[in-house]
């Protein structure tokens, strides 16, 4: 979910697709031996999630879910009778706690009595996110969206349109097999390095397998579009940007020809040309972001100028978090001065 709408790929991109067709709905593609690629439907403008199986003598383990719609519990079933025929599940890792990836975990996680693994961040953050009612919660969503530009009587409507999001996911396991940076380990007869990352939430998780050259790498690095890097309410002074460009010194030690397989998009040789591209898009955001701020702006107001096509609750609720991810940045380095208006708004102004 919430990848950013435009392309962050220009025409000139070196990057290398080894595959030209992604698989067919229920079917698999195996970029590695004994490493199936599936693709799976959402029912977002960003149409679809990638997610890898792999074998071992107990059983699969499968790496993201996609999230919980009748039609992707169709499409499970068919990979299950199919692809994975005759072998139980034995393993649901979660590369991050985003509905698109954990929203059936729970539901794979029961029906098969597996193992769920993924960093003890992503699983908390999952955990709270999908519950209703936690107290505190509204309150800050909405003093989040008022100091931000918004009019009280959509706060309302924002917070319905969000939930409704969020319910796209069967219960969040209970309980995990929490990973760590720098940590190792093993699935599909591979060892993989364990690379937690900030930016595009709080403890993603990409899996390295130096061996055969592969580094699984969940919404990180993603071949066309840049992930969401946003700032919500529950952190409102973060500054995901500045953890997400520092993130790419994570992979600087991986050789460049390895395949990078994202939850969004295609497969890709040029990782380092990716992240040199991903470098420059937000750069230039956030030249951009300074120079509509030459006149004072709500986060809100800025929103429009950034996304000027932008329409509908989910999509001003994402577009404000990109925006402030950029201000945030731009506030920590002293570009852009925030005050207060006597409503309790927050007017950003690049600095003369
Ligand atoms: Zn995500």
């Amino acid at each position: 979910m919430n990848e950013r709408l435009a392309p962050t790929m220009s025409k000139t991109s070196r990057l290398d697709f080894p595959w030209k067709t992604p698989p067919a709905k229920g079917t698999v593609t195996e970029v590695a031996p004994g490493l199936l690629w599936a693709r799976l439907p959402l029912p977002f403008r960003l149409n679809h999630v990638n997610v890898w199986l792999m074998e071992d003598d107990d059983g699969w383990t499968v790496i993201d879910t996609g999230c919980a719609t009748p039609e992707l519990f169709s499409v499970w079933e068919t990979l299950l009778a199919g692809p994975m025929a005759g072998g139980a599940v034995r393993r649901v890792i979660a590369t991050h706690g985003h509905v698109d990836h954990i929203g059936l975990s729970g539901w794979m996680v029961d029906r098969f009595g597996a193992e769920y693994v993924g960093t003890f961040g992503e699983w908390m953050w999952s955990r709270l996110s999908h519950l209703h009612g936690v107290p505190g919660s509204s309150a800050a969503y909405h003093s989040y969206l008022k100091r931000n530009g918004f009019e009280e009587a959509v706060t309302g409507a924002m917070a319905t349109s969000r939930n409704r999001f969020m319910d796209l996911s069967s219960p969040v396991p209970g309980c995990i097999t929490e990973i760590r940076d720098g940590g190792t380990i093993r699935f599909g007869r591979r060892d993989w390095s364990i690379i937690v990352t900030r930016g595009h939430t709080f403890e993603h998780a990409s899996f390295y397998d130096e061996a055969s050259g592969i580094l699984i790498a969940g919404d990180h690095l993603l071949p066309k579009i840049s992930p969401v890097i946003a700032v919500y309410e529950m952190t409102p002074k973060g500054d995901p940007l500045a953890d997400y460009l520092a993130s790419f010194q994570q992979f600087a030690h991986i050789p460049a020809d390895i395949l990078v397989l994202p939850s969004h998009g295609m497969p890709y040789r040029g990782i380092h040309e990716r992240i040199e591209e991903l470098r420059t898009h937000h750069r230039l955001r956030l030249d951009e972001t300074a120079e509509f701020l030459r006149e004072p702006k709500t986060a809100l107001e800025l929103s429009h100028a950034m996304f000027p096509h932008i329409e509908g609750p989910d999509n001003i609720g994402f577009a404000l978090g990109e925006t402030l991810a950029h201000i945030n940045w731009l506030l920590n380095q002293g570009i852009v001065r925030e005050d207060i208006d006597p409503s309790g708004r927050a007017i950003f102004t690049t600095r003369a």
